[in-house]
């Protein structure tokens, strides 16, 4: 057993049954151990003493810079076990530990850091003109207990972007990790132990969707902080609806990368990694529809397929490794289910099997399609591994035409020489982030979705208002 108990109170409690998840590694398909997995009861428990860390308001009521002061110890003690957050990632999900080390491990920790600075910066209180009294209050509260849902395929960023505002707003939380990726919450809770996090304030019960229902429909729960696919985004937000309850939602995406007339193709094909391909295709917001002009049309399909052709597949935990393997025999079922539908409705350039070395693990090529239509499945659905489609356009009206039309808007960029052209015509397109010249989010700004990507922001001082209200004090006299 790698782990037997939560981290619930700030202590390591024993789970009320012997249920567990038995976690594999990715890239051997080797049972690694097994670890407890909640059940309702367990939820419960953390619910409770969520909620009675709340309501006794030492958290809540903590002045904000005491607040920012321990967040920005967690942040330390997360950075010091950098090396073990990676590992515990790319074990489960298949993240190339070069992508792990830096994004989960080194960078993630700096969101607690950015939050703690907002905390210190927030007014909670001012005081406005009054149309018919002497003047009114105006303060901002927590919102209360927080349930966040958490995907596989960056829980640490993914957790800490709920964490931070949450935290600096003074909100207890409860965090459901997916099975898919369990063992870098230990790592957290270790780190918030090791912080000095108030008992009560940081909650993690493992636990399948199930479970995480109870966990959202619980009536201590006061807000929802959900990000998943775009089914399970539905079915929350329709329970939330029913219940009232505010939720934000961060869903599945299927950007556009448009290539205009002057790309810089070398430029384009060293972004392919970051902006197409992040994490083994395993990154909501990537541009896996790359619209190429008809104009140069071959030179872009013969580059992309070159590119990713040559990319090195190997084990996650290889420093050298660009594409580990996906996160579960599952999921490699449903991407390879995709590349089948993809050799009907395109032409196959490069990838498209398990490579010859893959033994255990859950691989599959990277793979191109060319000559693919808007129209076609493997340009609609979120496919969510190392699948990319070149669409053909003729003009820029076109391109943004395509890009589009999409049921997603969550990401995508533009590429050209001239930046002021490719940020005119990002402008026209229905997304709730682009990239110029590449795609990297960045802490300090707005990142969701439109459309059925979400709803919501994560990042920059947007992402506080989720984990805040607002309470008007009327003054007559
Ligand atoms: P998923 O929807 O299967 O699961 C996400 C989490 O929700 C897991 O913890 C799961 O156990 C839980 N869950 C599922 N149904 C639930 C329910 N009814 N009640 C409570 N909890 C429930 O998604 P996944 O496969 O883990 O992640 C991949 C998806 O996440 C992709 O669609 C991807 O685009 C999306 N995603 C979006 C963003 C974003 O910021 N927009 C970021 C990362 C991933």
């Amino acid at each position: 057993m790698l782990h037997d108990r939560f981290f619930i109170g700030n202590q390591w409690t024993k789970p009320a049954t012997n249920a567990h998840f038995t976690i594999k590694n990715a890239s051997t398909g080797e049972t690694v151990g097994l670890t407890a997995e909640a059940g309702t009861a367990d939820i419960d428990a953390a619910v409770t003493v969520a909620r009675a860390a709340f309501d006794g308001g030492d958290w809540s009521g903590m002045a904000p810079a005491e607040r920012a002061r321990i967040m920005r110890r967690f942040a330390e003690e997360l950075r010091k076990r950098a090396p073990q957050t990676a590992e515990a990632v790319s074990t489960q999900n298949g993240m190339p530990i070069s992508i792990s080390g830096a994004f989960e491990g080194d960078v993630a920790p700096n969101i607690l850091d950015y939050y703690a600075d907002l905390a210190e910066e927030m007014v909670l209180e001012d005081v406005r003109p009054s149309q018919f009294g002497t003047e009114t209050f105006v303060q901002r509260l927590p919102v209360g207990v927080v349930a966040a849902i958490i995907p596989w395929n960056f829980p640490v960023n993914l957790s800490l972007v709920k964490l931070g505002p949450a935290m600096a707003a003074g909100c207890t939380m409860v965090i459901k990790p997916s099975p898919g990726t369990v063992l870098d919450s230990y790592v957290m809770a270790e780190a918030a132990l090791a912080a000095g996090v108030p008992a009560g304030v940081l909650n993690w019960v493992p636990a399948d969707r199930e479970v995480g229902q109870y966990l959202i429909e619980h009536p201590g729960i006061d807000k929802v902080a959900f990000t998943g696919s775009t089914a399970a985004g539905r079915k929350i937000a329709a329970r939330c609806g029913e219940l009232l309850r505010p939720v934000t939602l961060e869903l599945g995406g299927k950007s556009a990368a448009i290539l205009l007339e002057d790309t810089d193709l070398k430029t384009f094909t060293q972004g392919i990694p970051t902006a197409c391909l992040l994490n083994n295709g395993q990154t909501c917001y990537l541009g896996t529809r790359i619209l190429a002009p008809k104009s140069r049309y071959d030179e872009i399909v013969d580059a992309v397929a070159g590119f990713v052709g040559a990319l090195k597949v190997g084990d996650a935990m290889d420093p050298e490794t660009h594409v580990g393997p996906l996160a579960s025999e599952e999921h490699r079922a449903r991407v390879e289910r995709y590349i089948e539908i993809g050799k009907n409705e395109g032409r196959l350039v490069t990838g498209g099997r398990r490579p010859g070395a893959s033994q255990g693990g859950w691989f599959v090529e990277p793979t191109v399609f060319a000559d693919v239509d808007n129209t076609a499945t493997i340009a609609r659905e979120e496919i969510f591994g190392p699948v990319l489609s070149i669409i053909p356009y003729e003009g820029e009206e076109q391109a943004i035409e395509i890009a589009n039309d999409s049921d997603f808007g969550l990401g995508g960029s533009v590429w050209s020489k001239d930046k002021a052209h490719a940020k005119a015509v990002a402008e026209k397109v229905q997304t709730g982030s682009i990239g110029l010249n590449g795609y990297v989010i960045s802490v300090g700004s707005p990142f969701g979705g439109i459309k059925q990507s979400g709803i919501g922001r994560e990042f920059g001082p947007e992402a506080m208002g989720a984990y805040q209200t607002y309470k008007s004090i009327f003054a007559m006299n």
